[in-house]
């Protein structure tokens, strides 16, 4: 089955007419003759896409979609509506409700379904999103919205400028944001060189061939990456059902296939609008979680999940070069009393402070990574022992020669860390294999360190395997 869809509709016949069109396309089908029974079969069924008669006998398709949108079960089904002519006003305060689609009888079979097809990718795609999102909200890890940020630019690309140029004036200003009209050409390479729009309206010739070739536009969009997730809008001049269904199996967004309209046109770039912002926080949700998997909050650091596969990574990396590498393991000298003596918040002020001395003090190729509560290990690819040997005095000294200001006390407070060292990629000696096994190292690493601890802390003490 392709997916389910539940048709509204009090009259019997109009409803087994349009049952048979999902049927034959394999969408199985919920029927339901009011608005009530409707919002009820939309919960119990959580249908892809609802299809629904712009008016019903307690309400109409605007009444539905504002009950629906109230639950959360509900909020996200796409509203499809079907209405006759004659009812203009009615389709504009549909549209305003939320309604996805209002399209007129007499309806073209292909074009329908291509409809189907293209809101039911669009809700499917936009319920993954959604499902990661809600992950990533239940870890803590949302953006904050940004629902009241102003759309972006529009641009309308066109063959024919004239008649785009009026257009656009005449939505001005019913239209908050920035419009442009652009030829195909035009509009990919201002892409390269400017900020990406919003949304693409593309415009298309009424030549069935010229508009087959206008469609490309909507390929180019989806296959780059800076505009694979921008809006597009397809508007016909006159209606041609092939071509429209082309535009939406494609991957445009929304249709007008009766040309321009300024009112409804300003309406559905609104609502598409809304639609592409809330998939951008979506998706940067999604990244923020991805972050956070990998970054320690306190100092900003790699953690441990991130370090060790990298580890392993630069030690496979020095194998295949012979081009030798460093490990350290660095911990605080008697963190403890830090926090005893001043707080806790006055310990995670330092760490996050040592965070920012040990970044500053490496080459950005290297490493720093928080591998325990004041432990933090750092990594340097392609790095003598002679200069690895300077970068850890280096460190030990940036933290010992500068007391911290922390919020426990009124004077600066004196830090210092030791450092155990392991050289990868080299021979250690005569007879010796080459060490480059990211684990051993830091194992040899963290045995340094314990004697940099014996000898008396604030040192750096390189690891002498036994030979
Ligand atoms: P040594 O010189 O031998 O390393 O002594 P130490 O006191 O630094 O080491 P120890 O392992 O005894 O204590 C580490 C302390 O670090 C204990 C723990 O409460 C503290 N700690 C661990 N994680 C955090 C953190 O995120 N924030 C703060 N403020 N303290 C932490
Ligand atoms: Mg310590
Ligand atoms: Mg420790």
């Amino acid at each position: 089955m392709q997916g389910k869809i539940l048709i509204v509709d009090a009259i019997a016949t109009n409803r087994i007419v349009l049952k048979v069109k999902l049927a034959s396309a394999f969408y199985q089908v919920v029927q339901a003759s009011s608005v009530a029974e409707a919002v009820d079969l939309a919960r119990q069924h959580g249908p892809e896409l609802i299809i629904s008669a712009l008016s019903l006998p307690d309400g109409g398709a605007a009444e539905l979609c504002g009950v629906l949108r109230k639950s959360s079960l509900t909020e996200h089904i796409p509203i499809m509506a079907i209405g006759c002519r004659a009812n203009t006003d009615t389709r504009m305060t549909t549209l305003e409700a939320g309604v996805h689609d209002v399209i007129l009888k007499p309806v073209d079979d292909t074009l329908l379904l291509g409809r189907v097809r293209s809101l039911i990718r669009a809700h499917n795609a936009a319920a993954e999103w959604q499902m990661r999102e809600d992950t990533s909200r239940a870890l803590g890890l949302a953006e904050p919205s940004t629902e009241f940020e102003p759309m972006g630019h529009c641009v309308f690309v066109s063959s024919d400028q004239a008649s785009t140029l009026g257009w656009v004036a005449q939505l001005r200003p019913l239209m908050g944001s920035r419009l442009i009209c652009a030829t195909a050409k035009d509009a990919m390479q201002t892409i390269e060189k400017e900020a990406i729009p919003d949304i693409f309206v593309l415009v298309l010739p009424q030549d069935h061939q010229e508009g087959t070739t206008a469609l490309n536009l909507i390929s180019t969009l989806r296959a780059n990456a800076s505009t694979r997730h921008a809006g597009v809008l397809v508007m016909q001049t006159t209606p041609n059902p092939a071509l429209a269904t082309n535009a939406l199996d494609l991957g445009a967004d929304d249709l007008m296939t009766d040309g321009f309209e300024p009112a409804e046109l300003a309406l559905r770039l609104k609502a598409l609008s809304r639609r592409k912002r809330m998939g951008e926080q979506m998706r940067a949700t999604v990244r923020t979680g991805l972050k956070a998997a990998v970054v320690d909050p306190l100092t900003g650091l790699h953690n441990r999940r991130y370090a060790m596969p990298h580890l392993t990574r630069i030690a496979e990396h020095a194998r295949s070069t012979g081009r030798p590498f460093a490990v350290m393991v660095a911990d605080l000298d008697h963190f403890k009393r830090i926090n005893d003596l001043y707080g806790h918040a006055s310990g995670d002020s330092v760490l996050a402070e040592v965070a920012h001395r040990l970044r500053g003090s490496m080459r950005a190729v290297d490493m720093v990574a928080r591998i325990g509560g004041e432990e933090f290990m750092i990594v340097m690819p392609g790095t003598t022992l002679a200069d690895a040997r300077l970068a850890a005095i280096r460190i030990c000294n940036n933290i010992s020669q500068c007391p911290f200001d922390i919020p426990g006390s009124n004077e600066p407070i004196a830090v210092t860390i030791s450092i155990g060292m392991a050289i990868g990629g080299v021979l250690t000696g005569d007879d010796q294999p080459l060490l480059d096994n990211g684990e051993t190292l830091l194992d040899h690493a963290d045995k340094a360190l314990y004697s940099a601890k014996m000898r008396g802390r604030n040192q750096v003490t390189l690891s002498r395997p036994a030979a």
